[in-house]
């Protein structure tokens, strides 16, 4: 098979796909890696697909000028947020100027990017999706928006926003204002499938997804946990604990300070704030250019100078990738095999399993009770009242 890049390298940005004149790309997901496969009965040997690689041909990283952390002012946005809302936040001023904004959201089962003008519709972007997005047909889209003169703000991983500047023209860079994440490490969505079916649901079956509330990780529909309530799930022990990436995550080419887009955001653990405004949620931002200093500045966030050292400290993605774990070909190849997704946590990881299970015990004997769950609770039911009053409201 001929592969547009080195075997199992692909960073699934599929900017090769996009650009391709002939539709002779396909990416090949065997769960464990992806592959950027070329059709050699379509192929012409344009060339276009090497060099719009990332892996082929690097795009240039940034030293950050400065380093923030901070929140949106807007308490909803905050609240709504994975962290502490900046990407929200920077999406809503963006638009408020005039702009167009592009993200990634979840919908009937996938995890697509679109693009967005309205700040009514700008909801659907938040939180954190902890799997690997699929960012197919949007740089022709974004290209499009560009070439008539449309300000845009990509908002995504680090390797999508390298396929985007490599796809993206020198003469349309101009307008195109981008933000990207600090990164653990993406599974490729088949891994969440996995999981999921243990429970009885698919993609499909779910009309919202949530990974994260703040330090809180477990996948949730529309808040409901799909394991008990306060129960770190398998499949987030698995992304946490980096048992099940795709092979290029742990050569990542951007888990390093030196930042690809305007502004980097990611969590400000270790940091010194007060408790009651770290359970709110604090971002850390890093920003590299003037463009990224100009977003930050018309955007309502409450911003303050960050500790580097001890972001860095908390942060070993701005350092190096993840460490591929021993149990990591087991847990996958178990997967493949179509072998129980918990059983295998189990077997990768039996400290991190049996410690939920007797949290879990525990809880159920009403012997423990986890200060979180009423917490969440407590959001969930903030969350219904404000969603019921919006409702009511149009
Ligand atoms: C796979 C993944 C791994 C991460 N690893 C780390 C880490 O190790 N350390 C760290 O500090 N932070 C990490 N983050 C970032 C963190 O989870 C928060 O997204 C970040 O702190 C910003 O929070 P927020 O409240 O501003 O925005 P959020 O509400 O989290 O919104 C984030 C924005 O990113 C977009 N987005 C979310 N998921 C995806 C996705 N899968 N693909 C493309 N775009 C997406 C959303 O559409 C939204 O625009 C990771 C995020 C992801 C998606």
């Amino acid at each position: 098979m001929k592969y547009v890049c080195g075997a199992n390298q692909c960073t699934g940005c599929m900017a090769c796909v996009d650009i391709c004149p002939k539709e002779a790309i396909t990416i090949h997901d065997d769960i464990a890696a992806f592959n950027a496969v070329i059709q050699e009965e379509k192929c012409v040997n344009c060339g276009a697909c090497y060099r719009v690689c990332q892996n082929n041909n690097m795009v240039k990283l940034q030293q950050a000028q400065n380093w923030y952390q901070g929140w949106a002012e807007n308490v909803e946005t905050r609240s709504a947020a994975s962290s502490g809302g900046l990407a929200s936040e920077l999406m809503a001023s963006f638009v408020r100027t005039g702009g167009k904004v592009c993200s990634c959201s979840f919908k009937n089962g996938k995890f697509l990017f679109s693009i967005e003008s309205q700040p009514a519709n700008l909801g659907k972007f938040a939180g954190s999706k902890y799997v690997k997005s699929n960012p197919n047909g949007i740089y022709k889209q974004i290209a499009s928006e560009l070439r008539n003169g449309k300000k845009l703000m990509f908002i995504g991983l680090p390797c999508q926003v390298a396929g985007l500047k490599k796809y993206i023209t020198p003469d349309l860079q101009k307008n195109l204002y981008t933000v990207d994440m600090i990164c653990h490490g993406t599974p490729s969505v088949k891994v969440l499938e996995r999981f999921l079916a243990q429970y009885g649901y698919t993609l499909k079956d779910l009309h919202d997804i949530l990974f994260r509330i703040k330090d809180r990780r477990q996948i949730a529909e529309k808040y409901k946990p799909i394991v008990r309530n306060g129960i770190m799930d398998c499949y987030s022990i698995a992304f946490m604990y980096a048992l099940c990436y795709t092979e290029n995550c742990y050569h990542c080419s951007f888990a390093k300070k030196e930042r690809i887009s305007d502004i980097t955001i990611g969590d400000s653990w270790g940091s010194a704030l007060d408790l009651s405004e770290q359970k709110k949620g604090i971002s850390l931002v890093l920003c590299q250019t003037k463009k990224g200093q100009k977003l930050l500045e018309q955007a309502n966030l409450h911003l303050e100078d960050a500790d580097r050292e001890q972001a860095i400290l908390y942060n070993q993605q701005l350092v190096m990738p993840s460490r591929m774990p021993k149990a990591r070909n087991m847990f996958l190849e178990g997967l493949k095999r179509g072998k129980k997704f918990n059983r295998l946590v189990c077997m990768a990881k039996p400290s991190k399993y049996f410690k939920q299970l007797m949290k879990r015990m525990l809880m159920d004997l009403h012997i423990y009770k986890d200060p979180s769950v009423r917490a969440y609770s407590i959001f969930i039911s903030v969350k219904n009242v404000v969603s019921s009053e919006k409702n009511e409201s149009n």
